[in-house]
């Protein structure tokens, strides 16, 4: 493997490490987007072909496939990717990848098909995109939830979502016909965009942020400690389907508008939404983040404490630990603990750096702060930011109501 890191001399005669831009996963950006002649030739070929109903986040997941978030996946992956992934967390080619990326159909969907057959993935009667068919399997939900969430409890909602899925699986390459366009298009970066965007402000190191939440100061701390080690900072928040009570992604957007633009310097940001669900399947998932991260073009990628965990599934640094897996990652993680504030300090700091004992320290909680929206009708200033606070409480209801 071709090493990414090494040494040059500045201007000023020093010795300094360069790093350049991760290459996407695989080796190559994945580019399945139908334009121009080839896509009105497809929307004609769609006409005759099998249809197939599918919902909003596979709508959404498709162009992300299409625009290689994923790279370098072309499709749904076929059985024997699967099971490599369920059981090696990798692609039978040996690269890494952790949870499954599976297109569920009924029974029904696939009685008259075959391996080899190209079909249309439909979303509220619009032509997604075309799929050529290489494999229609069977799975093992159960399998599933204990490989990849690492527990069959049904209250988890990655497992929740699992035991729902129809039961057969087609695997196989796509053509994205039609982007399913949501109202955070304009923030919704691809890969292609935010490489030209680094390249073009000559970042050699780039760190990746991932984000579910609104921005707290411990966040923020995160944040720019790391923007001190490195280039440019890409705070990439996930928008898409979460959990009840988590903030709302207009929420989540406007509060970060916020913070970037009173506390951040423009020119070391690039901001950009992340459009694909939450699976709450903690250590695999980080991984799969840090693989999406270096797609967009992220040398580094920050991991905190649990890391797309949920409830007690996960030990709070199982997801720092997953990385030592794998060397061959492509970007390196920067395992950060949690900040806090710390009255004797008089600072926000975290247990590596402050001496002083709990009864000194606030904690950023986001459930702490849910509760006092909730309870109090106020938002916690000694823990966010007031142009934060302005945004959120702006929202009557600020959070998803329903899962
Ligand atoms: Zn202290």
């Amino acid at each position: 493997m071709k090493k990414s890191v090494g040494y040059t001399i500045d201007l000023e005669g020093d010795w300094i490490m360069y790093n350049h831009l991760s290459k996407p996963h695989g080796g190559r950006l994945i580019d399945r987007v139908l334009v121009g002649k080839m896509k009105n030739k497809a929307k004609e070929t769609a006409k005759e072909l099998a249809k197939i109903h599918i919902d909003k986040e596979t709508s959404i997941e498709l162009g992300n496939i299409g625009k290689g978030v994923l790279s370098p996946l072309e499709g749904f992956m076929v059985r024997e990717d699967y099971l490599n992934v369920l059981e090696r967390k990798r692609l039978t080619k040996g690269l890494p990848w952790t949870i499954p990326i599976l297109l569920d159909v009924s029974k029904e969907d696939v009685k008259d098909l075959k391996e080899g057959d190209d079909i249309a993935l439909i979303y509220n009667e619009e032509i997604i995109a075309l799929m050529h068919i290489e494999d229609i399997y069977k799975f093992d939900k159960k399998e599933i939830a204990e490989k990849v969430f690492g527990t069959t409890d049904p209250l988890h909602p990655g497992v929740v979502k699992t035991y729902n899925m129809r039961e057969i699986l087609l695997g196989g390459k796509i053509d994205l016909v039609e982007e399913f366009i949501t109202p955070f298009q304009e923030y919704a970066l691809a890969p292609s965009a935010t490489r030209s965007l680094f390249k073009a402000k000559g970042w050699k190191t780039v760190v990746g942020f991932q984000t579910r939440n609104i921005p707290h100061k411990g966040h923020e701390c995160i944040q720019k400690t790391a923007l001190s080690l490195f280039d440019g900072l890409f705070i990439n928040p996930l928008l898409g389907r979460k959990k009840k009570g988590d903030f709302k992604d207009e929420v989540i957007l406007d509060a970060y508008k916020a913070l970037i633009t009173n506390y951040f310097p423009m020119e070391r940001v690039v901001f950009g939404v992340l459009q694909t669900e939450m699976r709450y399947a903690g250590p695999r998932e980080a991984i799969h983040h840090a693989i999406m991260r270096k797609n967009f073009g992220c040398t580094h990628f920050i991991v905190g404490r649990d890391h797309a965990g949920i409830g007690d599934y996960y030990p709070p640094y199982a997801a720092q630990e997953a990385f030592a897996e794998f060397p061959d990652l492509g970007i390196t993680p920067v395992f950060f603990p949690s900040f806090y504030y710390c009255s004797r300090c008089l600072s926000i700091v975290n247990r590596k750096i402050c001496p002083h004992g709990s009864e000194y320290h606030l904690q950023f909680s986001g459930t702490k702060i849910r509760q006092s929206i909730v309870n109090e009708g106020r938002v916690p200033s000694e823990l966010i930011r007031p142009e934060v606070a302005d945004v959120i409480t702006r929202w009557k209801e600020p959070f998803i109501e329903e899962d």
